[in-house]
């Protein structure tokens, strides 16, 4: 049988806002009790980072509730996608955006790459997510234990070499670790290096005059952060 609160939904996708996606999250608090949402749907970067502090404290409190991942919800994506934020994160198995920020489907626009390093396919994504999903938070999260960071460390200070595509990844990542301080002790030295590099990224990204102007005209909103292995917090940096 048909959910008619679903199809009220495709009708409201259908007549206002077709191919746009807009605010899937405002109608789904009113449909349906099976995907109730007890949030609003954040319309903007601040509301952005709001959702993901929240989720990111239930997440470390060991308390998700996995939202957003069930039939009736993943139906109402079928025509359409409105993420409410652009996740560039490390391709490592230990990192995973949507649980790290208990979210759900349809959330989250995901960009992992080893090292969340800022290569010409992530640009094409990047530029997709801002200027067709229109996302109004971007945000670069290294992690702590990050073996593309820790690599380049390694190749810094003794001078060893990796196979070459992954040698093509530590090219990428050493520009940003420059001035780091080669005497640290070397669990901070790792730590610094991390964050060093979510710093080359942003940097990075800003050097893109399109980035930039997106930035500067706050259509995007650009946030670093590091995600801690041990508490499962993720810390965001300043500007
Ligand atoms: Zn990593």
């Amino acid at each position: 049988m048909t959910n008619p609160l679903i199809t009220r939904r495709r009708w409201l996708l259908s007549t206002c806002c077709a191919g746009l996606g807009i605010a899937i999250g405002k109608a789904a608090e009113t449909i349906g009790s099976d995907i109730i949402d007890t949030e609003p749907y954040p319309s903007n970067a601040n509301e952005a980072l709001v959702r993901l502090k929240n989720g990111n404290q239930r997440f470390v409190d060991d308390k998700p509730r996995h939202a957003h991942e069930n039939p009736s919800w993943r139906s109402l994506l079928i025509e359409s996608q409105k993420p409410f934020a652009t996740v560039v994160g490390c391709s490592d198995s230990r990192v995973p955006p949507e649980l790290i920020f208990d979210v759900g489907f349809g959330d989250l626009f995901t960009i992992r790459l080893a090292g969340n390093i800022i290569a010409e396919d992530v640009i094409g994504s990047l530029q997709y997510a801002v200027a067709h999903l229109h996302t109004p938070l971007v945000v670069i999260m290294g992690h702590e234990g990050c073996g593309a960071v820790a690599a380049t460390v390694e190749e810094i200070l003794h001078k060893t070499k990796e196979r070459k595509h992954i040698e093509s990844l530590i090219k990428s990542i050493k520009p940003g670790l420059q001035k780091l301080d080669l005497k640290l002790e070397h669990d901070t030295l790792m730590r610094s290096a991390v964050e060093a590099n979510v710093r080359w990224s942003m940097r990075e990204l800003l050097a893109l005059p399109e980035a930039k102007l997106a930035v500067k005209e706050k259509r995007v909103t650009l946030i670093g952060a590091i995600y801690e292995l041990n508490t499962g917090r993720v810390r965001f940096l300043d500007l």
